[in-house]
């Protein structure tokens, strides 16, 4: 079995956006995988612009090599993105592209476009059929069945879930539908462990659908939760449990299905992994985090398996230990997530690195 070519170029300091963009460019240049678009060809670049007060998804400076590089082709590039479940700043199309422009990513300064892709409240879906597993049919955002290619560009994080996130993540719950991302959480019921809850409420303020109630003084989960997760990460005192087994499976599962379905028709596919700035939760978190691994470099591929195992691996070389496994123990991403993506075609665990010099 032939291996997946992995491209990768080294930065050394997240911080310094001109070092990050120049790098890029390198890696670009020698990974050619934007050199096949063609004049007036649309183009969806596919990034998560982070949520407000989040620091660590990759800058709009950056973002606007892979733009300019696709205008040097004539190509039509424009940036998209889907509303996401939780309350927040991007939970609908307006205030989601507002705060896009905050952080950079604006026409004027972009010279693209940015696109929220299931409309102004997420819902312009479509089902798309795929027989796996856990799903007979997706729900994506509907323009997604339109592109004949994709660019992804991701963050390399870890993750309450699924335990590690890039480019699978960026596809399958990236532009999932929100009926889709409420699929893909349907199996996560977190409980309230009573002896730690100090009753602050912050969890009910968080929480999307107020599933969340008081009962003898503390936090109570009704059965409206919808299992987004967003009360795990709320909590300060540890009082919900995260110590998913089975259902972060089922919920890497089915993400990895959501992936699939889509890329099914996507002809020309383009994934870059930044594994910079690494942190312990996604670029979904309103706050700067902390690295759990020093700043590795970018990844390269038109495999979306190969691309996040080698940076998986990579970050894991570096930290000396799986940091990903150390900060969410029960969430097993290689087999979960990254052989199960292999098992149902997405692409292959085994690459070659190719690194620039
Ligand atoms: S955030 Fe945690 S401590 Fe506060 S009420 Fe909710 S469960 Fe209890
Ligand atoms: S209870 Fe927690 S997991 Fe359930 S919907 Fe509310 S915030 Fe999300």
């Amino acid at each position: 079995m032939n291996k997946s070519i992995v491209y990768f170029q080294q930065v050394t300091n997240s911080r310094d956006k001109v070092q990050v963009a120049s790098s890029f460019k390198s890696l670009i240049k020698l990974s050619g995988l934007l050199d096949d678009f063609r004049k007036g060809e649309l183009v969806p670049v596919k990034i998560h612009m982070g949520e407000k007060g989040n620091t660590g998804h990759v800058d709009a400076r950056v973002a606007k090599v892979v733009i300019d590089k696709l205008k040097s082709k004539a190509a039509k590039p424009f940036i998209t993105e889907t509303n996401v479940l939780y309350q927040g700043s991007r939970v609908n199309a307006v205030d989601h592209l507002l705060l896009a422009s905050v952080h950079g990513f604006d026409p004027v300064s972009l010279g693209a476009p940015v696109i929220i892709a299931d409309g102004l409240w997420g819902e312009n879906a479509l089902d798309v059929k795929i027989n796996k597993k856990h799903f007979e049919s997706v729900s994506i955002a509907r323009p997604v069945m339109y592109f004949d290619s994709i660019v992804s560009i991701a963050h390399v994080t870890g993750h309450l879930l699924s335990g590690f996130a890039a480019s699978l993540k960026n596809m399958g719950m990236g532009l999932a539908s929100r009926a889709g991302k409420l699929r893909q959480h349907s199996n996560i019921k977190p409980h309230v462990k009573t002896g730690n809850c100090t009753f602050c409420k912050r969890c009910i303020k968080h929480c999307p659908v107020k599933a969340i109630i008081e009962k003898q003084d503390k936090a109570f989960i009704t059965p409206v939760c919808i299992g987004c997760g967003e009360c795990i990460s709320a909590c300060q005192f540890g009082a919900i449990a995260d110590d998913y087994g089975e259902e972060a499976k089922v919920f890497s599962e089915k993400m990895v299905e959501y992936a699939y379905g889509v890329l099914l028709n996507i002809k020309k596919k383009v994934f870059f992994n930044f594994a910079l700035h690494v942190t312990k939760n996604c670029d979904c978190m309103a706050k700067d985090e902390l690295f759990i691994v020093d700043d590795i470099g970018i990844f390269a591929s038109s495999d979306p398996v190969a691309c996040d195992k080698a940076a998986a691996d990579m970050v894991v070389k570096h930290a000396g230990e799986d940091v990903f496994k150390k900060v969410y123990p029960r969430a097993d991403f290689y087999m979960n997530q990254l052989k199960y993506a292999e098992g149902i075609g997405l692409g292959k665990m085994d690459y070659e690195l190719v690194s620039a010099r």
